[in-house]
């Protein structure tokens, strides 16, 4: 059942950027390193020196806004956000204020509706893109004996991208389909490994609900606004907003004039993700309490049309422009395409391998589907380090294309198993191809030649018109099976 009220939610990404070393310093920036072993007098904040900025963290920070569709400032400066906490040795955070290298971009994404009917596109506005340095980690004891807290200084000073939507999201999956296809969109450009267990990716959700009211001026009443920190999956981003909007309403219920975005301040709260529930912890500080001010101690950047040319050029196909071209080039249906996609550009080239290696790219599709992905999921395998390459296994799908699926399977299992080639692993199985393929295939040229219009008609766009020719051809085959035909019959076609 629909609720009284509707979800409104703005998302800020921290990502940390997979570079060498940090963003004004040389020490490494590599996560597991023993801690404090990675720090030097820049990141540790000492009196007399002076930050430099890493050029490539600009460059990989530019190409991640690039690919959100975000307008690149020419000019853009430092700022120093001052706050005091044990994990900031210098007492301030080298961030971007008001001139933000990057601003006014977009991002489409797929709301997963129903998997047999695809997804259903929507527009995220991205307010702005900005770089900044990352802050230490308290190391607190979690033994309940009360022990101390330690501070490990590698994290200080490691790039970092904050990435603030619109908010433009209006449920929970919306929320973590923005998170996915930005987590998808990074780790293919490069940007960052978006590992939420390490950190390298964290999100902030601003929530607040519109409650409809035909008598309000706007038509609704709106609640304050509550950040939520502590996200540390992709679920708890999607419990976390719905437990807090029902919350939001809830309130609003208790008091409906005084709980309203205009009578309170921001305030932030925590997930608790163990006891499902946020808690309000405090009033949000604002901009002017952290005294931001221009850094004196670095220049402004000043980037030029041919730079923002460069890092376009390097970007590659993005996942919205991929989904779109394996539908046109294969014929993926959207879905097809969108979980090919969501598996990153390795299995997409694996795909394209294997479905031009059996000319039919649903085909392909299909059996990776049904094949390759069980077996990847069971042996906890990258693409990469399958064993049976793309080349491969499309001739073990040619091998096998008369074979009854049961035993296609077997098959390939067995190969797996084994490492043997296809021809021993049907003999070890005893199964055999009994479907002679040249026979089959003369049918199908016979059937081509007997059925002059309705090729014609297949020729003109309708392309059901073959599956005349194929009925035909599977009367006179009493037990052809169904695929062999189907694509013997698309490779003649394609011949006449
Ligand atoms: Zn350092």
């Amino acid at each position: 059942m629909a609720e009284p009220y509707k979800i409104v939610v703005g998302l800020e990404v921290h990502v940390q950027l997979l570079t060498k070393t940090k963003l004004f310093c040389g020490c490494k920036n590599q996560f597991g390193q023993s801690p404090n072993s990675a720090t030097c007098p820049v990141c540790l904040g000492l009196p007399g020196t002076l930050p430099v900025m890493n050029r490539q963290a600009f460059r990989l920070a530019m190409r991640a806004a690039l690919a959100l569709n975000c307008q690149i400032a020419t000019f853009t400066k430092w700022d120093r956000k001052n706050y005091y906490y044990p994990d900031l040795p210098k007492n301030f955070q080298i961030s971007q204020y008001d001139l933000p290298f990057s601003h006014d971009g977009h991002l489409d994404i797929n709301i997963h509706a129903d998997p047999k009917k695809g997804y259903t596109p929507k527009k995220i506005g991205i307010i702005r893109a900005h770089l900044e340095e990352d802050a230490g980690k308290n190391m607190h004891d979690e033994s309940g004996r009360g022990g101390d807290t330690k501070v490990d200084l590698n994290r200080t000073g490691t790039p970092l991208l904050e990435i603030v939507s619109q908010p433009d999201m209006n449920t929970p999956d919306e929320a973590i389909a923005y998170l996915e296809e930005v987590r998808l969109l990074l780790r293919e450009l490069g940007v960052s490994d978006c590992e939420m267990q390490e950190g390298s990716l964290r999100c902030d959700a601003n929530v607040n609900v519109h409650i409809p009211k035909a008598d309000e001026p706007k038509g609704y009443a709106a609640t304050p606004l509550v950040e939520i920190k502590n996200l540390n999956s992709f679920r708890s981003v999607g419990r976390a907003i719905t437990y807090e909007a029902k919350r939001q309403y809830d309130e609003f219920l208790k008091d409906p004039a005084g709980y309203r975005i205009e009578k309170k301040l921001k305030t932030t709260a925590g997930w608790d993700d163990p006891k499902g529930k946020t808690e309000v912890q405090r009033h949000k500080e604002e901009a002017a309490d952290y005294r931001y001010f221009p850094e004196p101690d670095l220049v402004p950047v000043v980037v030029s049309g041919e730079q923002i040319e460069a890092v376009k050029a390097e970007m590659g196909e993005l996942p919205s422009a991929q989904r779109a071209r394996l539908q046109t080039q294969y014929g993926l249906s959207p879905y097809d395409a969108e979980v090919f996609t969501a598996k990153g550009r390795a299995m997409v080239s694996y795909f394209e391998a294997v479905a031009k290696g059996m000319n039919d790219g649903k085909a392909a599709a299909n059996r990776i589907s049904d094949l390759v992905f069980p077996a990847i999921t069971e042996r906890k395998e990258e693409i990469d380090a399958f064993p049976m390459n793309a080349e491969a296994f499309a001739d073990f799908l040619k091998a096998t294309g008369p074979l009854p699926k049961q035993d296609r399977l077997d098959v390939f299992k067995h190969v797996l198993e084994t490492g043997s080639d296809v021809a021993t692993a049907m003999a070890a199985k005893g199964i055999s191809t009994t479907v002679d393929e040249g026979k089959l295939r003369s049918a199908v040229i016979a059937a081509i030649a007997a059925n002059p219009k309705t090729v014609t008609d297949y020729k003109a766009g309708k392309t059901a018109a073959a599956n005349k020719i194929k009925g035909e051809v599977m009367k006179a085959n009493k037990g052809a099976p169904n695929d062999v035909v189907q694509r013997l019959l698309e490779e003649e076609l394609g011949k006449v």
